[in-house]
């Protein structure tokens, strides 16, 4: 659940990270007695049934379902996704072997899988093909190529060399999904709908806001804090900064700026909080990250909604040198955590005033989550400095007519939103041309610097977020 730095073979890049887990243990395949026909690899696309573990009734239970866009049940590939087992990756893309499945059409016509592993093959399809038509429906289906490519059993090296076991990951290098050995006693990662949605939100917003982002700074916004060629970028220039005003909005918003620990943080927190609420949306399962990860209980959505800390800071503590990358990373996870609950609190604002039902409600959060993303990138396109509010999505969400009741909720999200450049009232609806206003006053940051209460504050924080984010 960290990002996380590795190799696999030679190929040398970072990923963005997540879960694990195992479920096939705790449930126990459904050996039904019917009779195997044969293997069915006629290329020809069907509707099939099939049994799998699906996150119902508030846990994981066995349900029939069907997929449409399977061609191939030998290696369970099709028009959603193709798995390749002890992946590789050649010229930047995810290689390997395909998978054998031991999957019988019974006489019935359903999809029986004969082991596990063919089970987690067929549960993780039916997720992709389910991903493929809501991201059709959310008006995102362009954003990636289809099917989309995963890896099972993923052969990947942490930063000691060592193998790293139970977790997930999407891998913008190679543009796939990595799933490594579950060895846990809780819900396989492989069956878990909500880690996979999860880590398929990573895609998107790597292709809907890191690469259109891609040419606003003087580097990479990079995946991992352990890439190299940022992990020596501690120096704050905040001293030396100055507020060029009276700049046109083209030189604004062409000027290039450096990306800081603070921006990385506080955008790989936005990814993450954002990533856990796509999880929640797609399965209706608030825990799906402790169900894996037995340890993240403050992954839970549900929890009480904390408020987002100030910017000056914030961003004073994370381009701080005495800061290590892990704890940074750690802190992403935090202010994504925080993130998700206040859109699981919009979810229940929504939920007061309507009569529709569940899903429905939750699939207006995940449009508000698309329309969000555009808005974020031209926010961030008119930075001029490296510094943002944490809250910028917050500050965005409060503009929107419809959550209008909802304003002064999201405002008191914000600590000391004065001291924010940016603007939080919700009895003005254009606040779009200062949300990039990101001024350090320097007598200020004078002040925090001799402070220590400030950082200690939040390093505290960041402390006691580790203890429950590390394995
Ligand atoms: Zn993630």
């Amino acid at each position: 659940m960290i990002f996380t730095h590795f190799r696999l073979n030679r190929f040398h890049f970072t990923v963005i990270t997540s879960l694990i887990g195992l479920v096939l243990g705790t449930i126990g395949l459904p050996l039904t007695g019917c009779a195997p026909i044969a293997h069915d690899d006629d290329q020809s696309q069907a509707t099939y049934d099939l049994e799998i573990p699906l996150f119902t009734n508030d846990q994981y239970e066995f349900k029939k379902v069907q997929i449409s866009t399977l061609n191939n049940i030998s290696s369970v590939s099709g028009q959603a996704a193709e798995f390749y087992y002890n992946p590789t990756v050649k010229n930047n893309v995810l290689d390997g072997t395909f998978p054998q499945a031991k999957i019988y059409k019974s006489n019935q016509g359903s999809l029986v899988a004969e082991d596990l592993k063919s089970l987690e093959l067929l549960t993780l399809y039916y997720h992709f093909e389910k991903l493929m038509f809501f991201d059709q429906k959310m008006g995102v289906f362009y954003a990636n190529s289809w099917p989309r490519k995963i890896g099972l059993e993923a052969r990947v090296l942490d930063k000691n060399n060592r193998p790293s076991k139970n977790n997930a990951r999407y891998a913008s290098a190679f543009d796939g999904y990595l799933f490594e050995s579950f060895i846990r006693p809780d819900l396989n990662l492989t069956v878990n709908g909500g880690v996979i949605a999860h880590e398929h939100f990573h895609s998107l917003f790597n292709k809907l806001v890191l690469i259109p982002l891609s040419q606003k700074f003087n580097s990479e916004l990079p995946k991992s804090p352990e890439d190299p060629s940022h992990s020596d970028r501690a120096a704050n220039d905040s001293n030396t900064r100055q507020l060029v005003k009276s700049k046109s909005y083209e030189e604004i918003k062409n000027k290039k700026i450096q990306v800081t620990p603070y921006l990385e943080t506080i955008v790989r927190g936005w990814n993450e909080g954002l990533a856990d609420t796509w999880g929640w949306v797609y399965t209706g399962d608030t825990k799906f990250v402790e169900r894996s990860l037995s340890f993240e209980k403050s992954r839970d959505l549900s929890l009480n909604t904390q408020i987002i800390p100030e910017m000056n800071s914030l961003s004073f503590f994370m381009n701080s040198s005495v800061q290590s990358n892990s704890e940074r990373l750690s802190y992403s996870y935090k202010l994504g955590s925080l993130h998700a609950r206040m859109f699981y609190k919009i979810y229940l604002h929504k939920k007061k005033l309507s009569s529709a039902p569940d899903i429905e409600i939750r699939q207006e959060i995940a449009k508000l989550i698309v329309e969000l993303l555009p808005q974020m990138v031209n926010s961030l396109f008119l930075l001029e400095e490296p510094v943002v509010s944490a809250a910028l999505p917050i500050a965005l969400l409060s503009q929107r007519s419809d959550l209008k009741d909802f304003c002064p909720d999201l405002v008191a999200l914000v600590a000391k939103p004065d001291q924010i450049a940016l603007n939080l009232s919700c009895e003005t609806p254009s606040a779009q041309k200062n949300l990039s206003k990101t001024k350090l006053d320097k007598a200020e940051l004078d002040t925090l610097k001799s402070n220590k209460s400030k950082s200690d504050n939040v390093n505290s924080q960041i402390n006691a977020d580790q203890k429950t984010s590390h394995e």
